[in-house]
């Protein structure tokens, strides 16, 4: 490998609130029930997380009917269809749900703005799981649209139309297709501040900051990752001459030399990070570029909080996930 004289890590990178929130309630799951504990889709979409909680006795399931009657049953992050929140219930089964406020908070957009008959156009990707989530809120009244040119395909019903947004959106595609969808239609609605969450375009815009610094950018996310396919986007399109996309240090090409930046989407440990700055062990210690400062927290689910307070136990706000994550990892 050539040399790495240096490596810049962009900052925010890595868990984001929401995930922190899922991947710590599902690790309580683990602690509070004997295996299998189930989990409804990939809890954050990142293969070294959901391999650790499968080694830990979770099983990840696509239907929850076909979760036993009784059993712990977790709804990932990505934010789950009304009926599947309503069938997970049935037969006695303890159900948590792991979504993200932000992603709760589209799916109330869709219901009201369609109770109100806003036409909805939802600018996502098609069988994402949150996408899949949130049209499922109003079926009928949901537009689907992934790019400006699904935009003019569309047809104008004449109701106005309310524009929403999967949150793991890139900029640039989404102010591509905001700005389509302007020109197509009279009045649009669309909330003051966008559906893309504040993690998503801070983990963007730490990159847009690094990339005329490094002579490559090291993006590390599994495939199945929408933030870290919108984070590699940012990176292409920017003036740096190389970007590699990883899962793990093992996937790191031999050949990179010189300044490497470093980041990772919002389902990535921290820990992967850490391994790849290893391998590519730079000849000077690592320095941050940082887009801004994140402190956002979001609470454990509800219905887990009574849990823990049936049995006495009372989650500490300062575990982090990695934490966790590295102690089911030891088990
Ligand atoms: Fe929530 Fe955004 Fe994180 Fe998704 S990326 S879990 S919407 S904070």
């Amino acid at each position: 490998m050539p040399a790495v004289t240096k490596v810049l890590l962009a900052e925010p990178r890595g868990f984001c609130a929401g995930v922190e929130m899922a991947v710590k309630a599902l690790a309580w799951m683990v602690e509070l029930y004997d295996p299998p504990v189930y989990c409804y889709h990939e809890i954050v979409h990142n293969r070294t997380v959901t391999r650790i909680f499968q080694q830990a006795g979770v099983v990840f399931v696509d239907d929850v009917d076909s979760v036993p009657p009784g059993a712990p049953l977790m709804l990932s992050a990505h934010g789950s269809a009304p009926e599947v929140v309503e069938a997970a219930r049935r037969h006695g089964r303890t159900v948590v749900n792991a979504v993200c406020p932000l992603v709760t908070k589209v799916h109330h957009e869709v219901k009201v703005r369609s109770r109100e008959g806003f036409d909805v156009v939802y600018v996502g990707h098609e069988g994402h799981d949150e996408a899949v989530g949130t049209m499922a809120v109003a079926p009928d009244s949901v537009r689907l649209v992934q790019t400006a040119a699904d935009v003019d395909a569309l047809e104008d019903s004449g109701r106005p139309v309310a524009l929403l947004a999967q949150t793991t959106l890139s900029l640039d595609d989404w102010a591509e297709v905001r700005e389509a969808v302007e020109r197509r239609f009279e009045k649009v609605w669309t909330p003051g501040r966008s559906d893309l969450c504040f993690a998503t375009t801070n983990r963007q815009m730490a990159v847009k900051a690094m990339a005329s610094l490094v002579d490559s950018i090291v993006v590390i996310g599994s495939r199945t990752s929408s933030n870290t396919d919108a984070l590699e986007l940012v990176a292409r399109n920017s003036q740096c001459p190389r970007v590699e996309r990883i899962d793990t240090a093992q996937d790191l090409p031999d050949d990179l030399g010189g300044i490497v930046g470093i980041t990772s989407g919002a389902s990535v440990p921290e820990q992967l990070v850490q391994e790849v700055i290893a391998l590519l062990d730079p000849a000077e210690p690592p320095e941050t570029v940082r887009a801004t400062t994140e402190d956002e927290y979001f609470p454990l689910p509800s219905a887990l909080r009574e849990l823990l307070a049936e049995v006495g136990l009372e989650a500490n706000r300062a575990t982090t996930a990695s934490s966790v994550l590295g102690r089911l990892a030891r088990r």
